[in-house]
């Protein structure tokens, strides 16, 4: 299992994530955020606010995802 929290995932808290591969990390982020969105969390509204933006450019969208992949494979096991 490897950890990576919000924050590194283009987030907005310290929260953890616990997973073995990139796609299941991204899938829990993804679902906290969504949680967060709907009871109005600012921080992390912003923070989607910024990811929708990058989502515009599909070209930019994959270079996230592919830098955030490269950071979590690079990432101790726990
Ligand atoms: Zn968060």
């Amino acid at each position: 299992m490897k950890t990576m929290t919000c924050n590194q995932l283009g987030g907005a808290c310290d929260k953890e994530f616990h997973a073995n591969t990139f796609e299941e990390m991204a899938e829990m982020s993804k679902k906290h955020g969504t949680e967060k969105f709907q009871i109005g969390d600012e921080q992390h509204l912003i923070a989607m606010n910024k990811m929708m933006e990058l989502m515009k450019s599909p070209e930019a969208m994959t270079k996230w995802f592919e830098n955030k992949k490269k950071e979590f494979n690079s990432l101790p096991e726990d």
